[in-house]
């Protein structure tokens, strides 16, 4: 299991040191601001840091970790705080909050972005989209970049150009011993092997590369299907990815109405040059369509498709790859939504055709691209008295797709209560053991254990 040990406070007069050595700002449980600083996207997870540093720059990254060793506490890090196992905060340790990181240069002429380690995806497309390009990112403009990066990245246009990671080409990432290395081509090429897929196990990346593509319009937004025809819907959505072109992305999503009839939105992204393509007749013919929203869209229209509350809800979260989604598997998952029996909640479909699959798999440490989806139970919920019914259907929903899984679950999505064995099925035996290697390499006391932990190699 991920760790939950309760870390011991620094004394006043150690803070008051550390506010003085740093360019950006030192927050306590006596600041006012402290309860918003430690809020993030789940309110399942509720925990008061000691401190919360937020950083500007390298040099405060390395300080904060200085500082956290001197006085023997524990820390977290913190991008855009979505991860849904709250690895972001900690109780009475000290967290490295890089949300005042969020700075993206473009140089439109190479096709590079350079942003700040605590960026979002929406501080990052609307950057790139200024200039009229793009990098495969997250579906929500509040998920930060290299959060999502460092587990893989899957979104609007996965099929066209890969996982987030497969486009991060070069990273500056400030190590627990304070050193700052370089990942990448220029610099060390395993470490950013690591970064493309192995988490926030190295360090805390301040800078992170990303090569973009030329992108402005999209035939995108939402079909949404309800009622008996749901089951066929998804049925179609299934064979239609099956035999997608590279410029046509989608992404599916079950849940339940208020009167508990199943629902499914289906959001198609398509890049290509037909102004009606044969995928999109085929999804429409679907029964049960009830609204049609897709036409053609601004990217960053796109990327405002699904704006979930933060900090409100309780989200337990669990996926599964599986290598494919047959009749039966969608009975089951249908079945299993409507016995949920309550709104919100939902099953995530994620479609890995297309780029995933062109990309060298030596070129980063994700684990999971043979498979044709990811699979997810999300339980969204806000009454503290119903987590046990949540997180019991969540639990059962997922081992009900055991015969169909690979590679474990999508660690982007994990909860901190996965055991070391899903995390290390979700990289395969061998690619675990480089991960271990490189975390010997940068990380060999496992300062950086608030993750999906690879846990340094056993001495
Ligand atoms: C509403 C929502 C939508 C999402 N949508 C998608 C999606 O479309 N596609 C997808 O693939 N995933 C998606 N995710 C999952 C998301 O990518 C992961 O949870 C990711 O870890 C979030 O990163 P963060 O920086 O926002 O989170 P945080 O909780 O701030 O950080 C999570 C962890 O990432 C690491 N980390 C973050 N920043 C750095 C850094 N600069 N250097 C080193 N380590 C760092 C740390 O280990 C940290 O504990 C979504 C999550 C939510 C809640």
């Amino acid at each position: 299991m991920n760790q939950e040990v309760q870390s011991t406070a620094p004394p006043a007069e150690g803070l008051t040191e550390l506010r003085r050595s740093l360019a950006g700002a030192v927050i306590t449980p006596t600041n006012s601001g402290y309860d918003q600083a430690r809020r993030f996207f789940n309110a399942l997870v509720d925990r008061r840091p000691a401190a919360i540093v937020r950083c500007f720059g390298a040099g405060d990254v390395a300080t904060a970790f200085d500082f956290a060793r001197a006085q023997g506490v524990e820390v977290a890090v913190r991008g855009g705080g979505h991860n849904p196992a709250g690895h972001c905060v900690i109780d009475g340790g000290l967290v490295i909050d890089l949300s005042l990181m969020r700075r993206v240069d473009v140089d439109g002429d190479a096709r590079i972005a350079r942003s700040e380690g605590g960026a979002t995806w929406l501080d990052f497309d609307s950057a790139t989209q200024a200039v009229g390009l793009v990098t495969p990112g997250g579906v929500v403009g509040s998920t930060g970049v290299a959060g999502l990066t460092f587990g893989g990245g899957i979104g609007h246009l996965t099929a066209q150009h890969g996982l987030t990671c497969d486009n991060l080409v070069a990273a500056e990432v400030v190590t627990p011993d304070g050193s700052v290395v370089r990942a990448g081509a220029d610099g060390d090429g395993e470490l950013l092997w690591g970064l493309r897929g192995g988490g926030g196990n190295f360090g805390v990346a301040t800078r992170l590369e990303f090569r973009l593509h030329p992108l402005e319009r999209v035939i995108g937004g939402r079909l949404e299907y309800a009622g008996k025809g749901v089951s066929e819907a998804l049925r179609r959505f299934r064979d239609v990815v099956a035999g997608a072109p590279r410029d046509f992305s989608c992404g599916a999503q079950l849940a339940v109405d208020e009167s508990l009839e199943p629902t499914l939105t289906i959001a198609p992204c398509y890049t290509g040059p037909d102004s009606d393509p044969e995928e999109l007749r085929v999804l429409r013919s679907a029964p049960g369509l009830v609204d049609d929203g897709v036409g053609d869209l601004a990217f960053l229209g796109q990327q405002h498709l699904f704006n979930p509350p933060y900090g409100e809800d309780r989200n337990y979260w669990k996926s599964q790859f599986v290598r494919e989604l047959p009749d039966e598997l969608i009975d089951e998952l249908l079945e299993r939504m409507v016995a949920l029996g309550r709104s919100p909640g939902q099953v995530l479909f994620e479609s890995l055709h297309g780029a995933p699959k062109d990309a060298d798999p030596n070129n980063g440490a994700v684990g999971f691209r043979n498979a044709a989806f990811n699979i997810s139970a999300m339980a969204v919920w806000q009454d503290p008295a119903l987590d046990q019914p949540y997180i019991a259907w969540a639990r059962d929903t997922v081992a009900a797709m055991a015969p169909w899984s690979v590679s474990g679950g999508y660690v982007n999505y994990m909860q901190a209560d996965e055991p070391i064995e899903r995390v290390r099925a979700a990289f395969g035996d061998e690619t675990f053991k480089r991960l271990q290697a490189l975390k010997t390499r940068y990380d060999p006391n496992n300062v950086l254990r608030r993750n999906q932990n690879i846990p340094p190699a056993p001495g």
